[in-house]
């Protein structure tokens, strides 16, 4: 679905939030979980691919993909109704022609309100919901 509008439509932004995992972790199915996981992770190359063969429409395109929130450890796998901090990091995937090339890290932790502000920066918007963006992911 995601790359067909991509293809269709070719937006300058594209922000893809999966939700699927997250069912699964309150159903308790941790099997589910990770293969949703590996499915996700099938999709990011695929959408990576089809960005690379795509010229300079795919460069010049910024992509964030995140999920809702992330899953607290051991019995707070299942639920977040307490909000844990572990629950609020996030996988965070970002690639743009106004972001760094930074691989995989683990370095800093941050939640979905940073999206946000971050996407106001890369597009040269003002900041409107607090003065914090995801520096280590924007070229300046
Ligand atoms: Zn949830």
């Amino acid at each position: 679905m995601s790359l067909h509008y991509l293809e269709q439509y070719c937006p300058r932004l594209m922000y893809i939030s999966f939700l699927g995992s997250d069912e699964l972790g309150h159903l308790n199915d941790y099997a589910g979980y990770i293969k949703a996981l590996k499915t996700y992770d099938d999709f990011m190359d695929e959408l990576y691919t089809k960005l690379e063969s795509m010229g300079e429409y795919g460069k010049s395109t910024t992509v964030f993909l995140s999920t809702d929130h992330g899953r607290g450890v051991g019995p707070f796998f299942r639920h977040h109704s307490v909000m844990k901090f572990t629950e609020k990091k996030i996988f965070l995937f970002v690639k743009g022609p106004h972001t760094k090339k930074m691989g995989r890290t683990r370095k800093k932790s941050h939640d979905q309100t940073y999206i946000r502000t971050t996407v106001e920066k890369i597009f040269g918007l003002p900041l409107t919901h607090n003065q914090n963006y995801l520096k280590e992911v924007v070229q300046e």
